[in-house]
């Protein structure tokens, strides 16, 4: 019993939570740590033995000896955040626990009191500084949008206007002229595409999106026609069976699938070049699994090629822009999941894995 006392009396003297013992017949406080007194500045002898009522610091949960009867019944009352005053005048927000315990046969209640003002200023600031940073990149992903936008006007009056050169000059241009033309007209190409990539981009987080239910299956068998003339050059197959039926933005989730499967299908010397999809239910989400029997990547890239026009391959090896993987990203994020490669063998192939969580709300 002693020992117990002892370690006890220990933890009430250096805890850092204010503890308050109360006589739960009499509504007395009988004893204070020394973390309370310090926290609200009062002496111990001002609190010993005084009615919790009579103090007016607790005015919030016990204002009178009736609340405090109704404190004794309940057993245990908690407030999350609660504001108190110290000595000195000063506001601090706390969290208040109150449970009614049996020591020798007597009722007693104790009091813990958390000081939350530090923890509060910082969730306040956190949700502040949070959102400035939405309104920063809400700003920035307008600016893209208008500056993408602008410029394809000059870019189609390069086409343009190579256009007209080859047709009305092209017998005067020589063969070395004719080449410097073609590889701006090639090089204009490349910049319309990578333009439409930061269009599209820019577009993924507008909230006038609509959500629907949509059948997965349905979608593989668009995207197969789709993707029909490269299947058919490649001799690839896509893979799949018994998919879910998710809540999702069409446009952009077909984006998302179209992209991890042509990749799977573009990135691979196989035969057969084979993209297999699968779905797995977990607590609260789908986990979707795209894999291929391509040509793999190497671990130390995993995360590099979701950045935007991040790529391994020079253009002549593999075409494309490096944007695909940062717009799948993007949209999935956009639907509250997550992305990333599974796993990747050079030679063997590659899983891209990414979550859709079931209750998707609507952005
Ligand atoms: P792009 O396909 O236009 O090159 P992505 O953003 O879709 O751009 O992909 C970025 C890079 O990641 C690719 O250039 C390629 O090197 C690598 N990659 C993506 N998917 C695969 C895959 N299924 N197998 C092997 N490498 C891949």
């Amino acid at each position: 019993m002693q020992a117990s006392e002892t370690r006890y009396r220990r933890l009430f003297e250096a805890a850092h939570d204010g503890i308050l013992i109360l006589d739960a017949n009499l509504g007395q406080i009988v004893d204070v740590n020394p973390f309370l007194v310090n926290l609200l500045g009062y002496s111990k002898e001002m609190f010993l033995g005084k009615k919790i009522w009579d103090l007016g610091l607790f005015r919030d949960v016990v204002s009178s000896q009736g609340a405090f009867q109704e404190l004794q019944e309940k057993g245990y009352v908690r407030y999350d955040d609660l504001p108190l005053e110290t000595k000195d005048g000063k506001r601090i927000d706390v969290e208040f626990i109150s449970n009614v315990y049996l020591v020798d046969l007597e009722k007693v209640i104790q009091c813990n009191i958390r000081d939350i003002t530090e923890s509060k200023v910082a969730k306040e600031a956190l949700i502040k500084s949070k959102e400035d940073l939405e309104a920063v990149n809400k700003e920035l992903e307008n600016y893209t949008y208008v500056v993408s936008h602008d410029l394809k006007e000059p870019l189609r009056s390069i086409e343009g206007f190579s256009q007209f050169l080859t047709e009305d000059f092209g017998d005067k241009l020589g063969d070395t002229g004719k080449e410097y033309l073609d590889r701006i007209v090639k090089a204009s190409g490349r910049m319309s595409n990578l333009i439409t990539d930061l269009l599209t981009l820019s577009r993924i987080g507008r909230k006038d999106i609509e959500f629907h239910m949509v059948d997965l299956n349905n979608m593989m068998k668009g995207i197969e026609v789709d993707l029909a003339e490269m299947l058919k050059r490649s001799n690839g197959r896509i893979e799949y069976k018994k998919l879910p039926t998710i809540l999702c933005q069409p446009t952009w989730m077909t984006e998302v699938f179209r992209n991890l499967i042509e990749n799977g299908l573009k990135f691979n010397k196989s035969q057969v070049p084979t993209v297999t999809i699968t779905s797995r239910e977990k607590s609260g989400e789908y986990e979707l699994s795209v894999s291929d029997n391509g040509i793999g990547i190497e671990p130390k890239y995993f995360e590099r090629i979701f950045k935007l026009f991040e790529r391994l391959h020079s253009r002549k090896e593999y075409e494309g822009s490096g944007a695909g993987l940062a717009i799948t990203k993007s949209i999935i994020l956009n639907h509250k999941g997550k992305i990333w490669v599974g796993t990747s063998e050079p030679g063997k192939g590659t899983t891209f894995k990414f979550t859709l969580p079931k209750d998707n709300q609507v952005p």
